[in-house]
């Protein structure tokens, strides 16, 4: 998934303020309706591999992360069997993500205290989480949420842009806008929240420009103005320019 943000342009300067509380509720019901059942966009076979995965995601994409452990997560599916696997050969599989030294040490490590604290299982609470080696509090939301069916919302980029830019949760900071959510959010869309805002952002409300034009909850959201389709956008730079020559 993608990092938390850390500074740059401030891509939701148009919101203005938070939603109201029936807004939220509608907000989450439209996203809900149109994917009921949403999922994280990492491969993942078992709660170990996620944590894995995710591990390994800290500024890479997804569909990167899939395609270097596609192979690995067919031998490798528990934390005795990536200790087996060693950090050299850990690192063959996973060279072609940013940062893979840093992270295939990381996954080492954290598979020896699985095996050593915890009989081999991904612990489902935070602090044991956020204990091993390379996993932060984000990780550990995500493996809560996404594993363990928890109330957790992992906030990373694509959040805290939606989040600011929508009103549904503003916040200065990751965790400011985590409380702001944890707040907000209602039933019954309390675990699906996270995927819901992730998707919306990667895909809907995009950093640089958003697609307000074919987005399901553009009259809740506060950030103004609105985006206008392409063609309309590009009919109106023509037309502009037409004004300027005549
Ligand atoms: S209308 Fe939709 S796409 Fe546009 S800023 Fe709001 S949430 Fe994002």
């Amino acid at each position: 998934m993608a990092d938390a943000p850390k500074g740059g342009p401030v891509h939701y300067a148009g919101s203005a303020g938070s939603l109201k509380k029936a807004d939220i509720f509608e907000f989450y019901r439209r996203l809900a309706e149109a994917n009921p059942a949403p999922e994280t966009e990492l491969a993942y076979g078992n709660a170990y591999q996620l944590l894995v995965a995710v591990t390994c995601s800290a500024q890479s994409t997804d569909v990167g992360v899939n395609k270097a452990t596609k192979a690995l997560f067919e031998d490798v599916k528990t934390p005795a069997q990536m200790v087996a696997l060693g950090l050299e050969g850990l690192k063959s599989h996973i060279k072609t993500i940013g940062l893979y030294n840093n992270k295939a040490k990381n996954v080492i490590a954290l598979s020896e205290i699985l095996v050593r604290d915890h009989a081999g299982e991904v612990p489902a609470d935070r602090d044991a989480l956020e204990a091993l080696p390379g996993v932060g509090r984000k990780t550990a939301n995500v493996v809560m949420n996404t594993a363990f069916g928890a109330e957790t919302f992992a906030v990373d980029t694509h959040i805290f842009r939606v989040g600011n830019r929508t009103g549904i949760a503003p916040g200065k900071t990751v965790l400011a806008v985590e409380k702001a959510l944890d707040k907000k959010t209602p039933q019954p869309f309390r675990v699906g929240a996270h995927h819901w805002l992730i998707l919306h952002g990667r895909y809907v409300c995009k950093a640089r420009t958003p697609e307000c034009w074919r987005c399901p909850v553009a009259d809740l959201c506060r950030f103004k103005p609105k985006t206008a389709p392409p063609r309309i956008q590009s009919a109106k730079v023509q037309t502009d320019t037409v004004k300027a020559v005549t």
